[in-house]
């Protein structure tokens, strides 16, 4: 398979996505840790709290494998002052909290579940770990409070098919939140983050995860990824309303976000 700078056929890159998600789910904490400077973070911290989640809620995060958003939301919500609250949520207590992690791979959803363990949350009843693809969601329509997307759609075959589903399987009053890595507009910074990301990434992956070509292959997708811009027009397509977005690090990610009424 070449990765140079030509198109990945549609095929090739479901299987390739497989490839490199079994490769590198042993090392994917670290490597997100190294070559992100933990900053990956930071911006989960950020999508969370842009989602503000609350006691009683049921959320879906899809491409979740590692439960790192989950456990985020999970750990917000044990912080709300339940209290304050009781009267308010009467009907919906924590307890009927649920957190749906969904993931095409098992490998990566084994991750997660091994830190679910490490936290003491393996059986936590708000957590429920689902293997699944995005573009075929199993959850029904109107049956979701909250959808998040960490460092997941740009690795799908058909973008639209996912936020249709997104869209499907949230609430009307239901919030979608996408974290991906994006586009650096910036001048001088541009060609710092290109040299970083063609030059620097796929060194770091071969000397960390033993793997060059994968590395190569994310760099390549993030390239081929659309606009922000480009990408809430597809948002609002999908049937979503007040659609945004929110550039961190000046574009190395961004936060996309739209309302389903
Ligand atoms: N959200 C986690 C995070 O931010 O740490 C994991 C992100 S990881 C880069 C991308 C994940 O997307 C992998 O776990 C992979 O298995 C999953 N994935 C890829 N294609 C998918 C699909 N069609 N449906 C569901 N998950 C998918």
């Amino acid at each position: 398979t070449s990765f140079g700078f030509k198109e990945v056929r549609e095929e090739e890159k479901s299987q390739m996505v497989g490839n490199v998600f079994s490769s590198v789910a042993s090392n994917y904490d670290l490597m997100n840790d190294v070559m992100s400077a933990g900053l990956h973070r930071l911006w989960k911290d950020r999508l969370v709290s842009k989602l503000n989640p609350f006691p009683g809620m049921r959320h879906l995060d899809v491409a979740g494998g590692t439960g790192d958003v989950a456990f985020r939301i999970l750990e917000t919500i044990n912080s709300v002052d339940h209290r304050a609250l009781q009267d308010v949520l009467e009907d919906n207590l924590h307890e009927d909290t649920q957190i749906y992690v969904c993931d095409i791979n098992p490998n990566m959803l084994n991750v997660g579940k091994k830190r679910a363990q490490e936290r003491g949350l393996e059986n936590h009843q708000s957590l429920v770990w689902v293997e699944g693809d995005a573009e075929a969601l199993s959850f029904e329509d109107d049956s979701m409070d909250g959808y998040t997307i960490a460092f997941g759609i740009r690795n799908v075959t058909h973008i639209e098919k996912v936020l249709a589903e997104a869209h499907r399987v949230l609430k009307s009053g239901g919030r979608f939140l996408c974290l991906e890595l994006s586009h650096v507009e910036v001048p001088v910074f541009k060609q710092l983050y290109d040299y970083y990301s063609f030059s620097v990434i796929p060194a770091i992956g071969e000397l960390v995860a033993g793997d060059r070509e994968s590395y190569q292959y994310l760099v390549e997708s993030i390239r081929r990824f659309p606009s922000q811009d480009k990408f809430a027009s597809m948002i609002a397509d999908a049937g979503f309303q007040k659609v945004e977005y929110e550039n961190l690090v000046g574009g190395v990610v961004a936060v996309h976000s739209g309302w389903k009424f």
